[in-house]
């Protein structure tokens, strides 16, 4: 018999979800391999994936027991559990007798477990008598969350990674899955291999990687994507390759839609965009031909001041081919983080509710509320997350409790957000690393559980429900957040929150789900750990999961048709460029890096794909502003500035830069950090901020 256990759990980094054995030895080391069962990754693992041990075995930087300071003038000291939690109390209860419940906020992380979010949820919004519970996730997927809804009738992502291997036409807009979701990429180039007859168009304004593969790449310029999809929309039409069967009997709105694209004109489109119209009419002709069609879309459309307006046109694209509810088929959301979708089920955000019932309807409020048996629940909207810390610097939210997640480094207008955790009357810090910036700002500090360290459930980019084991024991007096939240709870007094165990909380949350779009109450951890993942919905428990969704053509909207969507925009609303400030500063991540880097940055094979930060620029603007490979330049705008090293590209569009977001400020070194630069306008909609687009400029230093 081996020495060795092994544990079934799943990836803690992107949303691809791949499914991973944890061994752990008779000392209690920990190697990991990609699971050769699970279906979505069939034994890959990525880079980070692979080297998730690393950041279990390395405690050097963890929090290992509660600290707190007295007065803002303190440094923190080491306190015990019960200290830090009366503690809580204490302040948040005063805070809301004094100002009310809507002076707190909470502000929780899409890396969250699923039992977690649900119990911060019902925390917040049933309980304390707040909607301020808002998450990292509104800085990745709230535009394609409304996108979903408007089109669809419900935030549901129609397809699975096993239609990957059946379509024969892919839309990759903007988004870099080579490096932000490399084993799905990696399916898409061996299909494509096997298939090279498969057509993969990407839409960028940067050539990465993911364009090694495409037979067409459309480098646009950046916010003119409404427009590029507005015109394939237009040319589809004129050309009669559209599915008029299926937009007949199974869409609304197709007229107004078809109305609004009379005077798009190829040529305009084409200008604007910074492509040609032979390349407007391939991307048509390559949809208008395909027999399955998936649009792949992450951050580049979501990040923006009209990222519900490009979601609405990519969806557009979809429906008029008829290309969902079919194999090989369907629009495709990339989520960033592991469980975004998880935190969208339990109505982990501030405009949501859980079991994705809805906050504005009177009976789902009463329903939920009813079933927690706390308050009634609010039907004004909370905090948004940029909200949140706009009105932390304000006044007029006073205390945050921030779970899992680094705003400091990860929010728009980083400067911003310090001075709003400056002027916070208490701040909350759960974490489990000191390598978290936000850490310097924490009135309380709380140890939680990492990854590997305790056991809960996440769902991925394609519905998929998978249980993560627990394999070793959480270092010094660090526990789980599920029992740091309900610990809390009980202390504060409220009924509902005696849970012995997360498995209870799981299941309370699958009976909240009976008889919606996302049942599982068909799911139990029993089948999760026995029989493996499972897509939603699972309404009964011999129901063995949903691969695809729509397949009747029965949509979720009022009258079960999909709808069209007109896009409202279709010119950028985003900061202006100026003589001062010419080039557009766009955002994102490189391959070896997860987000804020508290768990890559530590890992020094991850460190020697890229090592430090760096600003791309075209070989032209780097001439015009006399900076060469390798300076050292400083980058400006309205908001901050920063000291980055030059890489000189011709991979990017002229009077565009590109700088990555993982880079924080270490030691009061800010080399790099990009959100010293990004801008606060958000989407009107979705409010998720406008990361790819802020007006710079680049001089030597
Ligand atoms: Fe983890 Fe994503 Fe890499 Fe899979 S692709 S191993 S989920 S980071």
């Amino acid at each position: 018999m081996s020495a060795f256990k092994s544990y079934k759990t799943t990836c803690s980094y992107c949303g691809v979800g791949c499914g991973i054995i944890a061994k752990k030895d008779p000392k209690g080391v920990i190697t990991v391999e990609g699971d050769p069962d699970h279906p979505v990754n069939k034994g890959m693992l990525c880079s980070k994936g692979m080297n998730l041990h690393h950041v279990v075995q390395d405690k050097s930087d963890r929090i290992l027991y509660p600290e707190m300071r007295w007065s803002k003038g303190h440094d923190r000291q080491r306190v015990s559990w019960d200290q830090a939690l009366d503690r809580a109390v204490s302040v948040f209860s005063t805070m809301i007798d004094k100002y009310g419940s809507d002076s707190i906020g909470f502000y929780v992380s899409g890396q969250c477990l699923t039992e977690e979010y649900y119990l911060v949820n019902k925390l917040t919004k049933g309980f304390i008598g707040t909607n301020n519970i808002d998450t990292n996730s509104r800085l990745c997927m709230s535009s394609a969350v409304v996108g979903y809804k408007q089109a669809l009738g419900e935030d549901s992502v129609p397809v699975a990674y096993e239609d990957i291997e059946l379509a024969d036409c892919f839309m990759i807009a903007g988004a870099n899955p080579a490096w932000c979701h490399p084993i799905l990429f990696r399916r898409i180039e061996a299909h494509k291999e096997k298939n090279p007859n498969t057509k993969i168009i990407v839409v960028d304004p940067r050539k990465t990687q993911s364009c090694d593969i495409a037979d067409l790449h459309l480098q646009i310029l950046p916010g003119t994507d409404v427009i590029l999809y507005n015109a394939i929309a237009k040319r589809l039409i004129d050309r009669k390759r559209i599915d008029k069967s299926f937009i007949a009997n199974h869409t609304d709105n197709f007229e107004a839609l078809k109305a609004s694209l009379q005077s798009v004109s190829l040529t305009e489109a084409a200008k604007t965009c910074g492509i040609t119209i032979a390349e407007i009419k391939k991307a048509a002709s390559y949809i208008g031909d395909a027999k399955g069609f998936i649009t792949l879309w992450a951050m580049g459309l979501n990040q923006s001041s009209i990222g519900v307006n490009k979601n609405n046109a990519l969806l557009n694209l979809s429906l008029l081919t008829g290309h969902i509810g079919k194999p090989g088929s369907g629009p495709f959301s990339l989520t960033g983080q592991p469980n975004a979708m998880g935190g969208r089920e339990v109505g982990g955000m501030a405009n949501l509710l859980a079991a994705h019932k809805d906050l504005s309807n009177d009976h789902h409020r009463r329903e939920v509320s009813n079933f927690w048996g706390g308050k009634e629940i609010s039907a004004k909207p909370g905090l948004t997350a940029t909200e949140m810390f706009d009105a932390l610097e304000s006044g007029k939210l006073k205390a945050i409790w921030i779970i899992c997640t680094n705003p400091l480094v990860s929010l728009p207008n980083a400067n911003k957000v310090e001075k709003a955790l400056k002027n916070a009357k208490f701040v909350v810090v759960q974490d489990i690393s000191h390598r978290s910036e936000t850490v310097e700002y924490a009135d309380l500090l709380l140890p939680a559980a990492g990854w590997a360290e305790k056991e809960g459930t996440m769902t991925n980019s394609e519905r998929r429900v998978t249980y993560l084991n627990k394999v070793v024991d959480p270092p010094g007096e660090a526990i789980s957040d599920s029992e740091i939240l309900w610990n809390f709870a009980r202390r504060m007094g409220y009924k509902g929150f005696d849970y012995s165990s997360v498995e209870e909380v799981y299941k309370e949350h699958c009976i909240l789900t009976k008889g919606t779009n996302i049942d599982i109450s068909g799911l139990n951890y029993n089948r999760l750990k026995v029989e493996g993942s499972f897509q939603w919905p699972v309404p009964e428990n011999t129901h063995s999961g949903t691969s695809r969704l729509f397949e009747n053509k029965r949509f979720y909207t009022d009258t079960g048709n999909a709808k069209f969507v007109v896009p409202r925009f279709t010119k950028p609303t985003s900061e202006m460029i100026t003589e001062k400030y010419p080039l557009i500063l766009t955002t994102g991540r490189v391959r070896d890096q997860w987000h804020t880097r508290t768990k890559t940055g530590k890992v020094n094979r991850l460190l020697t794909h890229i090592p430090s930060p760096y600003l791309e620029i075209n070989r032209v603007d780097a001439y015009l502003h006399k900076v060469k490979d390798g300076d050292i330049a400083l980058v400006e705008s309205k908001r901050g500035k920063v000291q980055v090293k030059i890489k000189v590209s011709d991979a990017i569009n002229k009077g565009v830069v590109f700088l990555p977001m993982h880079w924080g400020k270490v030691l009061g070194n800010d080399f790099g950090r990009a959100n010293n630069l990004t801008t606060n306008i958000v989407d009107p909609i979705s409010k998720e901020p406008d990361f790819k687009f802020s007006a710079v400029r680049v001089t030597k230093f």
